[in-house]
């Protein structure tokens, strides 16, 4: 076996063992993006001197017998909306081409004080708006499994990178699905933690309400390794829950004997399921049962409304959020000679904001906006009560539930319109919308593509959820299987 195809956990093994440098492994991982990276192009900026010197201190250390963590020496890919002190982190959107932000999102922190070298910022939708990784400025992510489709979005980058084998790890985030979706159609595992168990500071805000960031992996355990890394509460974003951080990797094994999972019924008999994907799943609940869980449907009445929600909700925010790009405090600003200052503006945002991000910070404004404010974002936040209640009333019942992560496997590039873009989100959203958390693990192939179930937990139930998929992933052997390339 190579390098690269170890997992995170075996490599952690070999490191902590002396078998391997951590300068060993970062020179395979490049070796290994050096031999597919053309073809895949999962990476907007690659940081390989400083991933060497990062691995050549943890040698030193170990070397020295100094403590270090179970992760010190693998490495990880970084989504390119994650603050890196000196390097570019750009949204993938002009606006931010030659943003390098003078300090570090919290996770990015941790991941150092894990000693995890930072291989490379991925690609991913301007702004993480979209389901293809298709709306970013500078370049198309492919699919490993089949290069003329898709990876999914908006964290496309990252989920190819890991599925590709470019790198065991990777960062993320979900806002409605970015980290699960293309992880189903890159067949890999991705992980929503709930709301406010990973600290959002240093994360580029798309929707605060609804962003979430989180882990990719090839194996469950891998994808417990990193959330362990980066989970926990943090003094500078005041949503992170001040909540014990419990071992993840220690309950892994305990098995899913006795547990009830609700199997959704609007998202696994409704429309828009694709048949391979719906079939997939419902031998994945089978799977489940046969390891000792009960399930039965249950209806979530009114989760037909998150998508109508998600796209009030979603662009009120960004419209907000993204504000702050206005030319004058930081990112680009236009170079044509401009009238007024309001004239800066909007020569501005004009030449550094794709279509899509115009969109939606347009039906944003127009949301919030007097007159119309009650009418759709008043509603659209009673509406997600409404939602979250059904969550919760499910909880009442249930430890977890189930149900396919996109309605379809990966798609040809151009092959759906918008509306069919962002359905690919149905399953997802409403997860967002309740804040509760939800794990994308593989399940099985249609026609060759990879079919992704989702596993979805009552808030802060992360280390259920992870022990659920990880009794799934040991019962199957999707997750040994590899693209060709
Ligand atoms: N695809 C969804 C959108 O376009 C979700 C994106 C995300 O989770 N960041 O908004």
């Amino acid at each position: 076996m190579q390098l690269h195809e170890l997992t995170a956990y075996e490599l952690s093994k070999k490191l902590a063992a002396g078998e391997i440098s951590a300068r060993e492994v970062v020179a395979g991982y490049y070796e290994r993006i050096q031999a597919v990276e053309d073809r895949v192009q999962a990476f907007v900026c690659q940081t390989r001197e400083l991933a060497e010197k990062k691995a050549a201190e943890i040698d030193e250390k170990r070397a020295a017998g100094e403590p270090l963590g179970p992760l010190a020496g693998v490495p990880i890919a970084v989504k390119d909306l994650l603050c890196t002190k000196g390097l570019p982190t750009t949204c993938c959107s002009k606006i931010l081409e030659d943003f390098r932000p003078p300090y570090d999102a919290t996770v990015i922190e941790r991941c150092h004080q894990a000693h995890m070298p930072i291989v490379g910022k991925t690609n991913m939708d301007e702004f993480a708006m979209g389901s293809s990784t298709e709306n970013s400025a500078f370049q198309v992510t492919r699919n490993p499994w089949d290069l003329e489709t898709v990876p999914g979005g908006s964290s496309g980058g990252s989920a190819a990178a890991v599925a590709a084998c470019e790198a065991p790890l990777a960062l993320g985030s979900d806002t409605g699905g970015s980290i699960r979706q293309p992880a189903a159609l890159c067949g890999i595992v991705g992980m929503k933690p709930t709301y406010g168990r990973v600290s959002r500071y240093g994360l580029i805000a798309y929707a605060s309400s609804l962003d979430q960031i989180g882990p990719f992996a090839r194996t469950v355990t891998d994808c417990a390794l990193l959330l362990q890394v980066i989970a926990g509460h943090d003094p500078r974003d005041a949503t992170s829950a001040d909540l014990p951080v419990p071992d993840y990797v220690a309950t892994l094994d305990a098995g899913i004997e006795g547990l009830k999972i609700g199997v959704i019924r609007e998202l696994v008999y409704g429309q828009g399921i694709h048949p391979g994907v719906k079939a997939r799943v419902l031998e994945a609940i089978d799977t489940l049962q046969n390891l000792g869980a009960e399930c039965e449907e249950v209806s979530l009445p009114n989760i037909d409304y998150s998508m109508p929600v998600y796209y009030i909700i979603a662009p009120a925010e960004c419209s907000s959020n993204l504000a702050r790009f206005d030319g004058v405090r930081y990112g680009h600003r236009t170079n044509r000679s401009v009238s007024d200052i309001y004239d800066l503006f909007a020569k501005t945002r004009g030449e550094g904001f794709g279509e899509e991000v115009r969109l939606r910070i347009m039906l944003g404004t127009y949301a919030l906006s007097t007159g119309y404010y009650d009418a759709y974002y008043l509603k659209a936040l009673k509406v997600r009560t409404l939602i979250k209640k059904d969550f919760d009333t499910a909880w009442e019942k249930y430890d977890l539930l189930v149900c396919p992560t996109s309605p379809t496997t990966a798609w040809k590039f151009g092959e759906f319109d918008q509306l069919a873009l962002k359905l690919a989100d149905i399953c997802t959203i409403p997860v967002n919308i309740a804040g509760v958390a939800g794990l994308s693990v593989p399940c099985g192939f249609d026609d060759g593509k990879p079919v992704g179930l989702q596993l979805i937990g009552k808030p802060f139930s992360e280390d259920l959820l992870l022990r659920a998929a990880y009794a799934y992933e040991q019962a199957t052997d999707w997750h040994k299987q590899r693209p060709a390339l």
